[in-house]
């Protein structure tokens, strides 16, 4: 139904034979001693990729989220994983869309040649998880600058970018009209920030994703570095989400095609009781299952892109891609392991990495819950639940 334009097919192949030259043993070692893929992501910028939605005016290529979107599913699909950068991608909307020009002219061509990371997303703190508006890191105006102090957790990638978008409060909850105000978004530049009230410490977790902790301690900021009005920064954030959801779908279609080909793969191989375990229907249609469930979730992903494209604001479809992408990848992980048996378990088959990276997609960047709630309220008209 949507075919590959021949813009999008020559992305596709593109990335596809650079990703030939990181194969799953290079995961595999990053995964076993949790370091970032530096040579993949310097890859990545040398040829363009990382600054594929930056205008071509700002040294950018351009191109659509149709084409971002393909490059990370292709990556996924390969074996590898696009959280290393993928960041990059869908905040720099943020700002493309609400940054002044001086900020555009500043920050941007420096990000599209790679000598400059947008990489570090500074939204969630420890004591408001979901709830976003009740985040407590505060910016307070002094002079020329904005002070910040507070904590961010899971701040992704904060140790390996240069800059992070941050949503810190500049007004008290009690003090706004609409609860959505009193929220800003700044740049930090973090290679002035480090040791200066930028403290990073890493987490470690069940997958290799660079995650960490973030602590501001009286961290002066320019005020130059605020994005768009001050006390708006909420509704610039949730600007940029149909995008993020979009491209997290297509992370998740990735790794499910890349399942679904292993688990064919193998199940043909495979001989047991004298024959291809992949003769079983036990073995065949929790695959084929899978194989329909991400199929349905690409159409859905593409539609979304589409209406993105077109200037439409796909919420509903955006965040059903996003929905059914990471349950269809889940299915598809395990399925797979299902079919290997016992070798799934064991590294070298790279089963077991992929199977705890996809599981990532239902609680973030957003929980499968919110989702449904947001379906629930915003798409079925039921009374909202929180
Ligand atoms: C590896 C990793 C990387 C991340 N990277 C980043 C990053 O770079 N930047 C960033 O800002 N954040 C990042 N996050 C944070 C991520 O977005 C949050 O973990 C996610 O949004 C869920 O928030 P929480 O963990 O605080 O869960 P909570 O908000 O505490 O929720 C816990 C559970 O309760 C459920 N729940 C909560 N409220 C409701 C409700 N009203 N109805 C039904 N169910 C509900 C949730 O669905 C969830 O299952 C990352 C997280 C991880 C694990």
């Amino acid at each position: 139904m949507f075919e590959d334009d021949q813009d999008i097919k020559a992305i596709r192949d593109g990335i596809k034979a650079l990703c030939l030259k990181f194969p799953n043993e290079y995961w595999r070692e990053k995964d076993r001693t949790r370091t970032y893929p530096v040579e993949f992501v310097k890859m990545l910028s040398e040829h363009g990729y990382l600054g594929c939605l930056i205008p071509e005016e700002y040294g950018g290529s351009g191109l659509t989220l149709r084409a971002a979107a393909v490059i990370l599913e292709e990556i996924h699909r390969s074996g590898g994983n696009g959280a290393a950068c993928h960041a990059q991608m869908y905040i720099m909307g943020t700002l493309l869309r609400h940054g002044s020009e001086e900020q555009k002219k500043r920050y941007l061509p420096g990000i599209a040649e790679g000598k400059l990371r947008l990489q570090a997303f500074g939204v969630t703190e420890p004591s408001s998880g979901t709830d976003t508006l009740a985040l407590k890191t505060t910016a307070r105006k002094d002079g020329d600058s904005y002070i910040i102090n507070g904590q961010k957790v899971w701040t992704s990638r904060a140790e390996h970018s240069d800059l992070m978008l941050l949503l810190a409060r500049t007004a008290k909850r009690e003090d706004v009209e609409k609860r959505t105000d009193g929220l800003s978004v700044f740049i930090v530049d973090m290679r002035d920030a480090l040791e200066n009230g930028l403290t990073i410490r890493p987490i470690r977790t069940m997958l290799n994703h660079a995650t960490t902790e973030v602590f501001f301690d009286e961290l002066c900021v320019p005020q130059e570095n605020l994005i768009g009005e001050e006390g708006k920064g909420f509704r610039y954030i949730i600007d940029g989400m149909n995008a993020e959801r979009i491209l997290i779908a297509s992370e998740c279609i990735g790794d499910s095609r890349w399942f679904i080909k292993k688990a064919v793969d193998y199940a043909n191989e495979r001989i047991v009781f004298e024959r291809q375990i992949g003769k079983n229907q036990g073995i065949q249609f929790p695959i084929a299952q899978a194989h329909a469930a991400t199929e349905a979730a690409a159409l859905m992903t593409e539609k979304a892109t589409l209406m993105y494209e077109a200037g439409k604001r796909p919420g509903a479809e955006a965040n059903m891609a996003k929905l059914l992408a990471s349950e269809a990848s889940w299915k598809a992980a395990e399925a797979c392991l299902q079919t290997h048996g016992g070798y799934g378990f064991a590294e070298e088959y790279d089963v077991e990495r992929k199977y705890r990276e996809t599981r990532l997609y239902q609680i973030a960047p957003i929980s499968t819950n919110l989702i449904l709630s947001y379906i629930a309220e915003h798409v079925l008209g039921l009374p909202r639940s929180y």
